[in-house]
């Protein structure tokens, strides 16, 4: 199943098309993605027995063309997880050694966007990190890797977008602050649940500026894998329904390259992943 934020209402969509979640089910089910991330299974019981009519304009293929109408997929995550140097290409061209335990800061919440948003740039230094993006169905304390799956409700495709120079400004590096500014964490296009993929363990992930490859990868190659992660942070940390995990990128950034690139003022960056849709953001003074 896949759950996009269609102008703030949840609704199903489809290749073939869509609906409104809240409208279809007379609100047994809410308006909002954030209500249905701890029930997505009931709703897709529920849709399996009712089979909704399917509206051709909430199709996948049509909203691909309209990311302005999306909001991100969830939009109230309790907490956001991110963690930094988890692709070993990614680690090497930062200079940075290779971690042996994962490498874990915050993307505050208020930087969360949709997938079409529009970002401004508050200075000539920002750069991209495509990355996967795990939203948590049921929390919990203790997570075995095994028993991770148990607890996603869906992946979707995330933007890491980070601000360079104040993420150096100090000693150590500030990487919250620097990843957390307006419109910073855009997320999307829906929010798909892991029986759509074949493999949820290994996803072509990248991202272009037009039809320039910036980054191109697999998520087979993350360090500390989906399960890894989930028993590592539940291991320290209380994970709860809708929290997030922004879960590193590969390489190609521009703070890696020489020289270095960044983002430039009419920039449109698509970053996409295998089973889970495209996002744009365009990029403004
Ligand atoms: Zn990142």
């Amino acid at each position: 199943m896949k759950l996009a934020n269609v102008e703030g209402r949840a609704c199903v969509v489809s290749a073939q098309g869509g609906f409104d979640v809240a409208t279809v089910s007379r609100n047994e089910f809410s308006s909002s993605v954030d209500d249905l991330v701890t029930r997505l299974v009931e709703l897709q019981t529920w849709v399996d027995a009712t089979e909704p009519a399917l509206d051709p304009a909430l199709s996948t293929t049509a909203l691909q063309t309209e990311l302005h109408r999306l909001g991100p997929p969830v939009t109230r995550p309790p907490q956001i997880f991110a963690i930094g140097l988890n692709y070993a290409d990614h680690a090497d061209e930062t200079g940075m050694e290779l971690p042996t335990q994962p490498m874990v800061f915050t993307k505050w919440t208020s930087s969360l966007a949709g997938p079409g948003a529009e970002v401004s740039l508050p200075a000539d230094t920002v750069d991209w990190e495509v990355e996967l993006v795990v939203v948590i169905a049921k929390g919990g304390r203790g997570i075995a890797a095994a028993d991770a799956f148990d607890h996603i409700g869906g992946y979707c495709v995330g933007q890491d977008i980070s601000e360079r120079r104040l993420q150096m400004a100090s000693a150590p590096a500030q990487f919250s602050l620097a990843k957390s500014l307006e419109n910073f964490s855009p997320i999307g296009p829906w929010l798909t649940t892991l029986d759509e993929l074949e493999d949820p363990m290994d996803l072509a992930i990248g991202c272009r500026r037009d039809d320039q490859a910036l980054q191109q990868s697999r998520t087979s190659h993350l360090i500390f894998d989906v399960p890894t992660l989930i028993e590592y942070l539940s291991g320290r940390v209380e994970l709860l329904p809708g929290d997030m995990i922004f879960t590193g990128t590969p390489d190609g950034v521009g703070v890696g390259r020489r020289p270095r690139v960044f983002i430039e003022p009419g920039w449109a960056i698509t970053s996409e992943i295998e089973g889970l849709g495209q996002m744009q953001n365009t990029f403004v003074d």
